[in-house]
């Protein structure tokens, strides 16, 4: 038997489908796919993260006297050159966004590829509800996993002893550079560590179910960037959280990420088209979406979230949904063209949560926010950032100013030299537009 290991997103060692279930020869390899990056800035901070992940597989891989064989290229030519040596099959992890579909299904076509559950702990082929439908509801959803979400532990994925290293030319390792790419700094989280990350979450969980929306906290796991790549698995994760104190609610927001994947695998569609089927009648105004983009709203959570995002690819989960919310309902702007976007800046855009969250935003989606819940961005951030802790440091014009203007329409103006853009939109009237065009678009399907 003689086998490729496709590492993609699944970049450990530790609980991997692909190294349990290797067995012969294996040719372990990591592809920079070229049609992916031909569409990312030269100082994309993901391609060095993961740049530098898959240098450090490479390195773990060693140890176990194996090694990782880097190309960069286009997958179906790299798979076309290497079925000349003979491999029977291509041991790799599932992924269910269209783009990954298609990729492998071509590739099937050029070696037999074997597809994992590697990167979620659920099968979203095998968990259905008793009439043999898939879930909608996250709730039904959540608690008919009971046994597996109340277990201790689930079982982790051992490493085959089975295994020979394939020789190959594993020396030649393409540079950031040569692949177009300049090495971009990453921030703080991202360096420090997986597993500094995970020692700082034991001291979060007892406050994690009251202060994971105050967004100027550091009161989230900050393990979504880590779980996109495989860095770590989510069984490693439930494993390491289960038994502390508090985790309940925690790993409820784990099984929101299978949720996510669990529709994205049942309902494809849901990637191009509203999940509710609802036809609606967006706001094609490319400046009011350009405005939103740039952070330039004249609405200050708005604003210095979004220019958060495009500073440091990171955002709260607090402020995504106010800020999707702001985007589909008080600007009426297409789900879609935020999800795209968000695609482009988060650090941790992991297809399925994304499409899935902003068609809850958007009230189009599975188990999706109500059409007349509107986020009201004032009320927000008095709630969750009274002292505009977050806001002042991402905007510097507001930094002096009194943190209870921030929460009241166009109230920083009352500082008449301010350089700082009045709202473009009224909220309440926007907020009523919203709902009377959603009532609209649901007549129409009736
Ligand atoms: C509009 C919008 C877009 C989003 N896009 C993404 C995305 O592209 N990638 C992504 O990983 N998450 C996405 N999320 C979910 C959530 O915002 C992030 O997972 C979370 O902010 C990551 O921070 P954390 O790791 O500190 O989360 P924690 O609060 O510590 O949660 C732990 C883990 O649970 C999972 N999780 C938590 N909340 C959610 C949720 N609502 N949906 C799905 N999984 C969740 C994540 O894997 C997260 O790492 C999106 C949410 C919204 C509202």
């Amino acid at each position: 038997m003689k086998q490729i290991l496709w590492f993609r997103r699944d970049l450990r060692v530790e609980d991997s489908a692909l190294l349990e279930n290797a067995k012969g020869e294996v040719l372990p390899i990591f592809i920079f796919d070229e049609e992916i990056l031909k569409s990312l800035p030269a100082d994309d901070k993901r391609v060095t993260f993961i740049y530098q992940s898959v240098i450090d597989l490479k390195l773990k891989l060693l140890k176990m006297n194996l090694d990782l064989a880097i190309f960069y290229g286009k997958p179906k030519e790299i798979f076309s050159k290497l079925k000349k040596f003979g491999f029977d099959e291509v041991l790799c992890s599932v992924d269910f966004d269209s783009y990954a579909k298609k990729r492998d299904d071509e590739i099937d076509k050029i070696i037999p590829l074997k597809r994992f559950i590697d990167s979620f702990i659920l099968d979203p082929s095998k968990h259905l509800k008793n009439d043999g439908t898939p879930y909608k509801v996250f709730t039904p959803f959540y608690k008919s996993l009971n046994l597996l979400t109340q277990s201790n532990h689930i079982e982790q994925r051992a490493i085959s002893d089975n295994i020979l290293l394939y020789p190959f030319a594993y020396i030649e390792v393409p540079t950031l550079e040569s692949m177009g790419f300049k090495t971009a700094t990453l921030p703080e989280i991202l360096t420090k560590g997986v597993k500094k990350v995970l020692e700082e979450i034991p001291k979060k969980l007892s406050n994690y179910k009251e202060d994971r929306d105050f967004f100027y906290k550091d009161a989230t796991s900050n393990l979504s960037v880590f779980l996109r790549f495989g860095i770590i698995s989510p069984i490693m994760v439930f494993n390491y959280v289960r038994n502390m104190k508090d985790s309940e609610f925690f790993i409820r927001e784990l099984f929101w990420r299978e949720f996510y994947n669990y529709i994205l695998f049942h309902f494809p569609n849901s990637e191009f088209d509203n999940f509710s089927g609802i036809d609606i009648n967006w706001n094609e105004n490319e400046d009011d979406f350009i405005r939103w983009c740039e952070g330039n709203t004249g609405v200050p959570i708005i604003d210095a979230a979004m220019r958060h995002l495009n500073e440091t690819g990171f955002m709260h989960n607090r402020l995504r949904m106010i800020v999707a919310s702001f985007l589909t309902k008080n600007l009426f702007i297409d789900w879609k063209k935020g999800e795209k976007y968000f695609a482009l800046k988060l650090l941790d855009y992991e297809a399925s949560s994304n499409i899935g969250s902003w068609q809850w935003g958007a009230s189009t989606g599975a188990d999706a926010a109500p059409y007349f819940r509107v986020f009201n961005p004032y009320t927000q951030s008095k709630k969750f950032d009274e002292k505009g802790i977050f806001i002042k440091s991402v905007i510097k014009e507001l930094k002096d100013l009194d943190s209870r203007l921030f929460h009241i329409e166009n109230g920083v103006h009352s500082d008449l030299f301010l350089s700082y853009p009045k709202a473009m939109v009224d909220i309440s009237l926007s907020r009523k537009r919203a709902i009377e065009k959603f009532k609209e678009a649901r007549n129409e399907t009736l």
